[in-house]
């Protein structure tokens, strides 16, 4: 997956070396104001040190912050969301604020960055400079074994609706940047509106080079559900017992009070979050097609 150490590499052959001297000076381009990199904010200080603090932060008072001077104090924080949940992904918008660090040399930035978000300064240089090269989707799940090797038969209409729902910014920061094959490289959209140069939606891009262990995990899930039989529901459309079981899970802790997120990567809970999303985009997809067929159906009509 892109984020282990040993394939960081192979999406990005310009190398770290290159990366790490475009980032300094990205940074310092940044002057006073700093950067923003996907949930921290960068900045250069005049005496040439480093400062990482979360973006939210960036104009908190610095006694307000707790002082980290180790770098590897980074790793802790990317670990735990602020509720103390486990983070398996490092790029869900979910880093906890509350920290700084002052003074860091270059080494120390980059000990900082690589905990917090691993390999993502890598990507962000070759998504740059032109140089990525993605993993297209036939080929990841191609390499799948085991429980996972199923995943290959995701129709592609079904994959598109897992990517939404597992890669779109409310849950994954990256942007998707493989395809369904060689044949069909076009990243593969989340839904999400596309990022308008010079314009106040303009981020900073982190593509994501080849799907990741957990949307692996999640596409398995997925076709779980999708092998289950559906039925019509009047006014939800066709849904199936795993379906109709999140439904239930979820109007009873709503009605009781005691709805909460289980952790992130926890696919067969039928409250997980990217569950969630995946059964929303289904029944959108119910009620604009009932919604055409109603249409046509006047239209038909003497
Ligand atoms: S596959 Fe999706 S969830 Fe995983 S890192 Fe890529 S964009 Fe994020």
């Amino acid at each position: 997956m892109s984020d282990q150490v040993s394939e960081r590499g192979q999406h990005a052959p310009l190398g770290l070396a290159q990366a790490r001297i475009a980032l300094v000076q990205w940074i310092r381009e940044g002057g006073a104001e700093g950067r923003e990199f996907l949930q921290v904010h960068l900045r250069q200080t005049e005496a040439g040190h480093f400062t990482v603090r979360h973006r939210d932060d960036r104009d908190r008072a610095a006694v307000e912050l707790e002082l980290l001077t180790d770098p590897f104090d980074a790793r802790e924080i990317a670990q735990t969301t602020a509720e103390g949940l486990h983070r398996p992904l490092k790029t869900s918008p979910n880093l906890r604020p509350g920290w700084r660090f002052e003074a860091l040399d270059e080494p120390g930035l980059w000990t900082v960055l690589d905990y917090l978000y691993p390999a993502c300064v890598n990507h962000w240089h070759a998504e740059r400079t032109g140089t990525l090269q993605p993993t297209q989707w036939e080929q990841t799940a191609g390499r799948q074994s085991g429980m996972y090797a199923p995943v290959r038969l995701l129709p592609g209409e079904v994959l598109r609706d897992a990517v939404r729902a597992r890669c779109a910014d409310a849950v994954c920061l990256r942007r998707v940047a493989w395809g369904f094959s060689e044949d069909d490289p076009q990243p593969i959209s989340t839904g999400d509106a596309p990022e308008q140069n010079g314009s106040a939606n303009e981020r900073t891009v982190v593509p994501c080079p080849e799907a990741c262990s957990l949307f692996i995990s999640f596409a398995r899930t997925v076709l779980q559900i999708e092998r289950a039989p559906r039925k019509e529901v009047p006014g939800l459309g066709p849904l199936n017992e795993p379906e109709l079981q999140q439904i239930r899970a979820l109007v009873a802790s709503t009605a009781g009070g005691t709805l909460d997120a289980p952790r992130e990567g926890e696919f067969d809970l039928p409250l997980n979050q990217r569950r969630l999303r995946y059964l929303s985009i289904r029944l959108e997809r119910a009620a604009s097609e009932e919604k055409v067929d109603d249409e046509s159906g006047e239209r038909a009509a003497p």
